[in-house]
């Protein structure tokens, strides 16, 4: 089940985004405040994602997403910014946030934020999982790296364009096919 965190004090708006993402099928924790968000965004937290709003007690939100980035937690981070001010805006993209949302928001709008964030998220795992493309290819007595772009053949080395290099990985990946 993904589970998302809520950093929000205002209690009303807090337990409404927990019952509509419930609702969603999420599972939603409610933090109330900066530290405890990050007391639960500590080691392995099991969150998919976190609902941040910037105006918290004590430290802010934009204090809270520069922490966790700093400690090397890149969970996706949609904040919740007071009003679109520009530099609300600019200040949560530098203290690391992925995607933020002005306040007053329509729900619909915070839910498919939100996807769209699960969505890359899953993307770049799919990517980290993915094989990696051999970088060194033999044949023929010749020897293709495709870290250096570099053909060798005996005491031979030709530099590679990455025209070439592309072309010949994509041929090499395909062998035996027309
Ligand atoms: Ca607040």
């Amino acid at each position: 089940m993904t589970r998302i965190l809520v950093v929000e004090d205002e209690t009303h708006l807090a337990e409404g985004l927990k019952f509509n993402l419930e609702a969603e099928g999420y599972d939603v924790d409610v933090a109330e405040d900066g530290e405890s968000a990050l007391e639960r965004l500590d080691g392995a937290h099991g969150f998919d994602a976190v609902v941040l709003d910037v105006m918290l007690p004590g430290i802010s939100g934009f204090e809270v997403v520069a922490d966790l980035r700093a400690r090397g937690e890149f969970v996706p981070v949609l904040m919740l910014t007071a009003r679109a001010r520009p530099e609300d805006v600019l200040h949560g993209f530098e203290s690391g946030a992925d995607d933020y949302l002005p306040k007053p928001f329509e729900l619909a709008i915070l839910e498919a934020r939100l996807r769209g964030l699960l969505r890359r998220r899953e993307w770049s795992r799919g990517e980290t999982a993915a094989p990696k493309p051999v970088s060194v290819v033999e044949f023929d007595g010749r020897t293709i790296d495709f870290d250096s772009m570099e053909l060798r053949s005996g005491d031979k080395r030709t530099q590679l364009t990455t025209m070439e290099a592309d072309l010949l990985r994509y041929l090499i990946e395909r062998e035996g096919r027309v």
